[in-house]
């Protein structure tokens, strides 16, 4: 672990706040913030943490979504910071507010009911929408049991922004291809084919996340030609075909427990963002052989850095 004079102004500064401090970690953040986290976790645990968290500051090292969530979640007079507000992501970027509702109000004036399910991953405007058209927000570790519920509550559900955890969820569900509908957004939703999305149980908005997209079948294919009886675990933000292809799927959390559970002197390799990947592939080493299916990296989580973090805890010990 780095010993340059940022880590250690962090450490004394995190002594100094002492009980009044939480610094919470999104599993894709580097190892450099990452050794300064009090928690971490895929999103449905840090929703559940912070909620639990009792400190008067709350540093969120992730994404703006997630920090945002998590202010939602604060108890009064608790304050959560992102240390790079320009740190968003680019998939929830994809489903503006305005065009969510435009969508909604379209898709239910033919008089079905069409539940809206957005996942986590979306600004919380886009959240407030949804609730008013009697949604919910899901996480990719519960989105199957959230879709669940959303096919429940009306004729057809709307998931978004990702096209991709939809139609994995769909897969999981037995929703057959015929039933879905990929809607056309362009337009600020007003090009919606009405008669096609009528048809259809699921509408899937068009997002998708880069970070994810990136992988492919042959990567998958070139992988286990080259490491025989290795396993296979991706992210289910990645494309149909990928988590057909691999042998699990699942939210980072998942993916964390899959290699702590692959036997010893295995390989496993791993579908998702390169800095998890990577501090799995330290923490398993001689144990498991941990590797990435590709390097893809997460610009928007790696805007959090170390630097930012003291910056950040220097301006709250300021009262910015
Ligand atoms: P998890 O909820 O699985 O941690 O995923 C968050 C995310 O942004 C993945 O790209
Ligand atoms: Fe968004 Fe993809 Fe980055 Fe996750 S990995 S924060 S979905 S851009």
């Amino acid at each position: 672990m780095s010993t340059a004079p940022v880590t250690a102004s962090i450490a004394r500064l995190r002594k100094e706040f002492g009980p009044s401090l939480t610094i919470v970690g999104h599993h894709y953040q580097n190892d450099a913030v990452i050794q300064h986290t009090d928690l971490r976790g895929d999103s449905l645990e840090l929703a559940r943490k912070v909620a639990q968290a009792t400190s008067e500051h709350i540093v969120f090292c992730g994404v703006f979504f997630m920090a945002e969530s998590a202010a939602l979640l604060a108890r009064p007079g608790q304050k959560v910071y992102l240390p790079e507000l320009s740190a968003d992501c680019s998939m929830a970027l994809m489903s503006p507010a305005p065009t969510v509702e435009e969508v909604l109000q379209r898709l239910n004036s033919t008089g079905r009911k069409v539940v809206p399910l957005a996942y986590v991953n979306s600004e919380l405007a886009v959240k407030t929408v949804v609730g008013a058209y009697g949604g919910a927000v899901c996480t990719s570790a519960n989105a199957t049991a959230m879709m669940r519920w959303a096919r429940e509550q009306g004729d057809a559900v709307l998931f978004l922004p990702d096209k991709n955890l939809g139609a994995n969820t769909a897969d999981i569900l037995g929703i057959g291809e015929d039933k879905r509908h990929r809607l056309d957004i362009r337009g600020r939703g007003t090009r919606v084919d009405l008669a096609a999305a009528d048809k259809a149980e699921l509408l899937l908005w068009p997002g998708e996340c880069c970070v994810h997209t990136r992988f492919t079948v042959e990567m998958i294919e070139d992988m286990r030609a080259t490491h025989p009886g290795a396993l296979v675990v991706v992210h289910p933000e990645s494309p149909p075909a990928i988590v057909k292809a691999s042998d699990a799927a699942g939210s980072t959390s998942f993916i964390i427990r899959y290699v702590e559970n692959a036997p010893a002197g295995s390989t496993v390799v791993v579908g998702t963002e390169i800095n998890l990947v990577q501090r799995l592939a330290k923490e398993h080493a001689g144990r498991v052989t941990v590797l990435p299916l590709r390097v893809s990296e997460c610009v928007n989580m790696a805007k959090v850095t170390e630097e930012r973090l003291e910056e950040t805890l220097l301006e709250i010990r300021a009262g910015n």
